[in-house]
């Protein structure tokens, strides 16, 4: 099952699964561009503040943010083949996916990251980031080890949760 086009994908499509391929310049900028455009169309609709291409049916590494609540990425809105080294002391936050629609749940994090990515034009940069925007990073890069947020919560909470879940995945289908 593919995701069609402009949809974002449910937890229970594969795709969400799946290990991103790394991307390479200049052989895939031409397609990253295209790609680009419909993912911030998305995000924009949908109102969330990141978007990772396995959302969106693609299997590579790379997503995107909308600055405007996260000081922290300086500007920053495209993050391809990023690496993310959490660090600092654990922080209770309230996450959500657009992957799996209605469930917020807080889960405890590392505070700060640094990460490491290519920008549209295949250059690397570094940012230290902290609060939201490092809640942010490490949402999105577990997209691309096909992780969504939900696997992190406790065993509890994922009882808990068991059966809206399963109403999701079953949608999905
Ligand atoms: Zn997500």
């Amino acid at each position: 099952m593919r995701s069609r086009s402009g949809e974002v994908s449910v937890i229970g499509d594969p795709v969400l699964r799946e290990k991103g391929r790394p991307l390479s310049f200049p052989e895939d900028a031409a397609m990253i561009g295209e790609l680009l455009r419909e993912m911030f169309r998305i995000l924009e609709r949908e109102e969330g503040l990141g978007l990772a291409a396995p959302q969106v049916g693609r299997s590579i590494r790379l997503f995107i943010a909308l600055p405007d609540y996260l000081e922290d990425l300086k500007g920053h809105t495209v993050f391809i083949n990023p690496i993310v080294e959490p660090y600092g002391d654990m922080e209770t936050r309230e996450e959500g996916c657009l992957s799996v629609p209605g469930i917020y749940e807080t889960l405890d994090r590392p505070s700060r990251a640094r990460i490491t990515a290519l920008d549209l034009n295949g250059k690397e940069f570094s940012l230290d980031v902290q609060g939201l925007s490092a809640r942010l990073v490490q949402h999105e890069t577990d997209h691309l080890d096909g992780v969504l947020f939900v696997d992190r919560l406790s065993p509890m909470k994922k009882r808990f949760l068991r059966r809206k879940l399963r109403k999701l995945r079953e949608t999905s289908d």
